[in-house]
């Protein structure tokens, strides 16, 4: 098929209405959720079935036509963004919405790759199951953009990542041929694990269709501390203690510096000065389980007042009421939207081997106060998991436009340092066109050249997401 035949044939294989061809119509599917990356396509795809997507690829394949899968478009990477060339198709996923089972003997739950992630929440919390992955835009995004990212969230610490949820998946491959590994199976090992090769792929190897997820009991039965501490070293400590003495109770240790307290007091509305005094950082430790709020609270009661004893904390505020754990939550949950309402930063999504963030975060900020003295770190984020978001801000009186004129020096810096400390450019939100050059930098050679041929040999045509991590 001729590249000129293509999107009669297109067209006339899937219909006008599941093919979008008309600018109007396809404007909207080209530009990513911030409006960062703007690119071009000829259509815009919308299949209701594992078939339509099979025959869309099948006939993109056979024309030499580009493939971006699209989800929910909230990933930060440009990943689901097409890029200049005109000859684009745009898949999108979000016809594909329906579950397929729940099953609270085999505590799984199978569903389309479009389905939003808090429906899916939601239809699990009503079946009397959790399902833990949970993020800030969970409303938007869609359990195969979740998969194709290998998403985190707020619960890693205790439930992992997106990979460790996935049981089984659906996917077809740009020849058109389906993967049917839709399996709910606990226990396989025959062969190699071909569905992790797709988690994480950021739509370069094939179009995610269905997954089969775990689920796990309810933990309705929460309880939230604050912590002050003195220093990263010693909310690794308290780290320490909290994981021996609650074990899998442990559902989120998030770290944020006093800055990032200030910031948001100046930004957000209905939040307070949690203590009488400001500290220079601070852990929001929840512990979750499945029946007894006394018997919850009083471990955390103990496991503190053992903290504060031993010097692993300086002071604490456990929750006592529904309201007051949100008004903890709070304090953590506003950073990102105080920090934009400040204006343009640096963002970085990194992790660390967890030992290793006093040492780090010692060094990076030598790294680039010696550029800039002024600069204002906001540092923050997923300290259980060893993952931070280490933003920084423009010195006090500094233009607007200064993140964009002085940013590249500054995070060149500050991923050299994360490959200094053994740490990963890109803990939860993904490589997409964003961060290619860092990734092709941060990776060993023998990884990358396996890579490639992996990506060769199930993308053999060079199909699907062109420009995107590799
Ligand atoms: P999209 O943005 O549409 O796509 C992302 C990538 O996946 C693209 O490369 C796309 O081509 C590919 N893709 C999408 N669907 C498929 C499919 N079916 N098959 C194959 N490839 C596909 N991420 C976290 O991990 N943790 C967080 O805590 C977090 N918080 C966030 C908070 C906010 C406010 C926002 C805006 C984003 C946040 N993110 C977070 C990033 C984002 O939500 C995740 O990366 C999410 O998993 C992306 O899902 P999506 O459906 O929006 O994917
Ligand atoms: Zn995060």
């Amino acid at each position: 098929m001729s590249p000129s035949d293509f999107p009669a044939r297109l067209l006339q294989t899937l219909g006008p209405d599941t093919v979008l061809t008309a600018a109007d119509d396809i404007a909207p599917w080209l530009a990513d959720w911030r409006g960062l990356y703007k690119g071009q396509a000829q259509a815009v795809v919308r299949p209701r079935s594992t078939e339509e997507v099979a025959a869309c690829l099948a006939l993109c394949q056979q024309a030499g036509v580009a493939v971006v899968p699209r989800g929910g478009n909230t990933g930060l990477c440009g990943g689901a963004t097409p890029d200049a060339s005109p000859a684009n198709v745009v898949l999108s996923l979000d016809r594909m919405n329906a579950i397929r089972s729940i099953d609270t003997i085999a505590n799984t739950m199978v569903a389309e790759a479009g389905c939003i992630l808090g429906n899916l929440r939601r239809a699990a919390q009503e079946a009397g199951r959790l399902l833990p992955l949970s993020l800030a835009a969970e409303d938007s995004s869609q359990i195969g953009g979740n998969v194709a990212t290998n998403a985190g969230g707020v619960n890693v610490v205790r439930y992992g990542m997106a990979r460790e949820l996935v049981l089984g998946l659906e996917a077809v491959l740009p020849t058109g041929e389906v993967f049917h590994g839709l399996r709910t199976l606990r226990k396989d090992n025959t062969g190699y694990d071909l569905k992790q090769l797709l988690i994480g792929s950021e739509g370069t190897l094939g179009v995610i269709t269905a997954v089969a997820l775990r689920l796990f009991p309810r933990t309705d039965v929460r309880s939230v501390v604050l912590a002050a501490v003195e220093s990263p070293m010693q909310a690794l400590r308290l780290f320490e203690l909290l994981f021996q003495k609650c074990g899998a109770r442990l559902q989120a240790f998030e770290f944020f510096s006093g800055d990032c307290v200030d910031l948001v007091l100046k930004h957000a509305e209905g939040v307070q000065e949690p203590f009488a005094q400001r500290y220079p950082a601070y852990v929001l430790v929840e512990l979750a389980d499945t029946a007894d709020e006394a018997a919850l609270n009083a471990l955390l009661e103990s496991v503190i007042g053992q903290a504060l004893e031993e010097g692993l904390c300086l002071d604490a505020a456990v929750s006592a009421s529904l309201a007051q754990l949100q008004a903890l939550w709070k304090l953590r949950e506003e950073i990102s939207e105080a920090q934009r309402a400040d204006g343009p930063h640096l963002k970085h999504d990194v992790s660390l081997p967890i030992e290793r963030i006093p040492d780090f975060m010692a060094s990076a900020e030598a790294r680039v106060r010696a550029l800039y003295p002024d600069i204002r770190p906001y540092i923050f984020g997923h300290f259980g998991d060893g993952n931070l978001h280490y933003n920084l801000s423009r010195p006090a009186g500094a233009d607007r436009d200064w993140a964009a004129a002085h940013g590249a020096a500054i995070t060149d810096a500050v991923l050299d340092e994360v490959n200094r400390y053994g740490g990963s450019i890109s803990a939860e939100h993904g490589i997409g066109q964003l961060k290619r050059d860092h990734f092709l930098h941060s990776k060993n050679p023998l990884e990358l050249r396996l890579m490639r041929e992996i990506k060769a040999v199930l993308d053999p045509a060079g199909i699907m997401n062109p420009g995107k991590l590799l």
